[in-house]
């Protein structure tokens, strides 16, 4: 029993366009087989919530939706349910494509052109780095499920290596089967060719005429030293195979550098808020502090108050681009001992007696700013 449209996108029947895009959205990220690798229960709803996208979206299908509910769509000819593309409805990849304009592994290459060549999707993948990685640098082995070319037919597709071609006998070249469905021409890519219009002689049997199988490949990827959250590396030559041979994709590794224990990244600099013992803020002295490279030690100024920021040069991020590296600087909070015991309070009252107006210059300074507020 089909599930009713509306409430596959959960949204109510008044919905308007945006509402619907907004809920197909974001189901179809959810439930994108990219993301869900083998799940047959999560490409069932990504198909599922395509399906409701192409006729909710479209005012004609809408319409005559409402009207009839999915009897609407009954009879639709040669694509009914079970038999090839979904259903008789387009790819729900199309339909993700169309709306997200060709995001990395969310591209599929246009299949609407008759060449039997086409070219392989480029692929994403999400990498995730230590702070201390986007700062070095480092070599990463990712495990990436992509198309490679099928070793049976070299990639040809065909069965003897040498890929010969015949028009597509289900779309008769065209790459899109049409049909009058009620009231409105639905247009979906021909199934038996994947819109390529031609299709193999004499299919390879292991990767049945594509000219490439899945395959899980272990690609090495330099990560250089100065990447951040945004940035976007392109492994040349290693997305998905193309059909029958086509040009390649390629892969792109999308950065999100993790949040550090100690650090802040300001673009090229890194920030550190870090306590130091109001004793030595009196006192002064030499502050050792943390850097990705270790200790470094820097002069503490006798007096040196809360909020005070020091710079460490050269111990920031490096430069993706160019050379040379941001600096640290280091935000001193000075810490106010408590749970004193009575010997302790003792020392700093009488400490406190000896204390004159300049040794708290600001406190003065704003006792009288304020002592017209305070009568
Ligand atoms: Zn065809
Ligand atoms: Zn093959």
């Amino acid at each position: 029993m089909a599930k009713d449209y509306y409430d596959v996108l959960g949204v109510d029947r008044q919905a308007d366009d945006a509402t619907i895009k907004k809920a197909y959205r974001k189901l179809a990220m959810k439930y994108h087989p990219d993301r869900n690798p083998d799940n047959k229960e999560a490409e069932e709803k990504f198909k599922e919530i395509g399906e409701a996208y192409e006729v909710l979206s479209d005012p004609d299908k809408r319409a005559a939706y409402d009207r009839m509910g999915h009897d609407a769509f009954k009879n639709g000819g040669a694509g009914g349910p079970g038999t090839g593309g979904f259903g008789g409805f387009s790819d729900p990849m199309d339909i993700f494509a169309q709306m997200f304009g060709g995001m990395g592994g969310f591209e599929r290459a246009s299949r609407h052109h008759a060449d039997p060549r086409q070219p392989g999707s480029d692929l994403r993948y999400d990498l995730d780095l230590t702070l201390e990685e986007a700062a070095h640098g480092c070599d990463k082995t990712l495990e990436i499920e992509r198309l490679v070319p099928c070793d049976a037919c070299k990639g040809t597709g065909s069965k003897d290596g040498t890929a010969g071609f015949k028009t597509c006998p289900t779309c008769q070249g065209s790459g899109v089967i049409t049909r009058q469905n009620g009231f409105f021409v639905q247009q979906s890519t021909c199934p038996t060719c994947r819109g390529a219009g031609q299709t193999i002689s004499n299919p390879c049997p292991k990767c049945r005429g594509e000219g490439r199988v899945h395959k899980d490949v272990p690609i090495t990827l330099h990560v250089p030293a100065g990447v951040d959250t945004g940035t976007k590396l392109r492994s040349s030559g290693n997305g998905d195979a193309g059909l029958h041979g086509g040009e390649t994709g390629d892969l792109y590794v999308f950065i999100e550098v993790k949040p550090h224990d100690i650090f802040a990244r300001e673009g090229k600099d890194l920030t550190c808020s870090m306590p130091v013992p109001f004793i030595d803020a009196a006192l002064g002295g030499v502050l050792t502090v943390p850097t990705l490279d270790g200790a470094s030690k820097l002069k503490l100024p006798a007096g040196t108050t809360s909020g005070t920021i020091f710079r460490v040069r050269g111990k920031g991020m490096p430069s993706l681009k160019g050379s040379g590296r941001g600096d640290l600087m280091v935000e001193v909070s000075v810490e106010t001992p408590s749970g004193l015991n009575s010997k302790q309070k003792q020392a700093l009252e009488d400490f406190g007696k000896t204390l004159s107006a300049s040794n708290q210059p600001e406190v003065q300074a704003f006792a009288k700013r304020a002592a017209k507020y305070m009568k």
